[in-house]
């Protein structure tokens, strides 16, 4: 028997044109659309305004499945945390954090991560894989489920869960283990479901990419799916940068700069966040934050300090909140909107950067990484 295709990895596009391959109306790929995303459905049995011989055709050619949970943890501050079984002894974590107005789901995009940043427990459990298109939207279809975010098909409460388009989960940010821009194809695709109309409807503003600065592909993503743009900053020079983040070598921070300059041509908002992780004594002192204020004069953006998240042996400590507050403080008084990240969900280790699902290591990250793109 022919392994059955996974439909979950097709965005609506592909989906339309699977079908066609099969003879089918685009119309009838985007309602299977709309039962497996809004509605959360996996049995195609239940799909009732498909026709059944339809119905019957797929249940044999095709499935939809999202990665299993393999364990659920709830922080005491309502932040909730799902270890996902992708195979092959890797799991890969998804974080949902509630807030007032909004509901933020943090994603991976890859099991491990090859570019070995000297602060992130991810990068030093080096890589194993890129996740699937299927892998990657399975997580937001997971938690939707899970949270009772699911739209019923009658646009009415089911059961505990919230009504048609319920919004449990506004905003989407990949921020989990992973880069995302190193796995591009299939990120593109889970973003294009987010955006989709018939699949999870987000605005572009709603949707983020936080990327260490992987210089061509924010350029790709620019013209093929502008969302919202995070860049993991960390350091206001070369010298620094290429120790903390080691992809600067390849890409420093001229270049950076003017890709971000370019992204916010097409961009939805007309900001960049600049991610800062605050190591003590590292990259913490009044003088990073004035170079920093000239690395980014030409660039509209907004500054997003994180405390460091330890693991252990990490080798760094976290900046002391009075000294987070005075860096903060410069970039302030320079005109830069800066906050400071609540850490959220550390006592279930789902803080920025504590996220290590379990991988198993298979490549010796960035050189190889380095090496695979320079043929791009
Ligand atoms: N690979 C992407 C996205 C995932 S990491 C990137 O690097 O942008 C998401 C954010 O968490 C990044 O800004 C990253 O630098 C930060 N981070 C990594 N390890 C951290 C730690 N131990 N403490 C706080 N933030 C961390
Ligand atoms: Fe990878 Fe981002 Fe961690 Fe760097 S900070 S190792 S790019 S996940």
């Amino acid at each position: 028997m022919l392994t059955p295709v996974n439909l979950l990895d097709f965005d609506v596009d592909g989906l339309v044109n699977w079908f066609a391959e099969r003879g089918e109306k685009p119309f009838r790929a985007r309602q299977v659309m709309r039962w497996m995303h809004r509605f959360g459905e996996t049995d195609f049995g239940n799909m009732t305004d498909v026709a059944k011989s339809l119905r019957a055709k797929l249940a044999e050619e095709a499935c939809i499945r999202a990665p299993c949970a393999i364990r659920d943890s709830v922080s005491a501050d309502g932040t909730r945390k799902w270890l996902l079984d992708v195979g092959s002894a890797n799991a890969v974590e998804a974080v949902f954090i509630p807030e007032t107005n909004r509901g933020t789901l943090c994603i991976s995009s890859q099991a491990g991560c090859a570019l070995d940043c000297a602060f992130c427990s991810t990068g030093k459990q080096g890589f194993n894989r890129n996740l699937s298109a299927a892998e990657i939207i399975g997580q937001l279809w997971l938690a939707n489920k899970l949270l009772g975010g699911s739209a019923s098909p009658a646009g009415s409460k089911d059961g505990d869960g919230e009504p048609d388009n319920g919004r449990v989960i506004s905003n989407v940010v990949m921020m989990g283990m992973g880069e995302p821009l190193a796995n591009f194809d299939n990120v593109v695709t889970a973003l294009r479901l987010m955006l989709d109309d018939h699949a999870y409807g987000l605005s572009r503003r709603r949707v983020t990419v936080s990327t260490s600065g992987i210089v061509p592909a924010m350029d790709r993503l620019r013209d093929e799916c502008p969302v919202a743009l995070a860049v993991s900053l960390h350091a206001p020079d070369d010298a620094l940068r290429d120790r903390l983040v080691p992809i600067n070598r390849k890409y420093p921070l001229r270049q950076l700069m003017a890709a971000c300059q370019r992204y916010l041509e097409r961009a939805p908002r007309d900001f960049v966040t600049f991610e800062y992780v605050m190591l003590d004594g590292i990259n913490d002192s009044d003088a990073h934050a004035r170079a920093l204020v000239e690395l980014v004069r030409d660039v509209p953006c907004k500054f997003n300090l994180i405390p460091f998240n330890p693991f252990p042996n990490s080798g760094f400590d976290r900046s002391s909140t009075e000294r987070i507050r005075r860096f903060g403080g410069i970039l302030i008084d320079a005109g830069i909107v800066t906050t400071t990240r609540k850490t959220r969900g550390d006592d279930v280790n789902a803080a920025c950067g504590q996220l290590a699902g379990q991988v198993q290591d298979r490549s010796r990250r960035t050189v190889r990484l380095v090496k695979s793109m320079e043929g791009r």
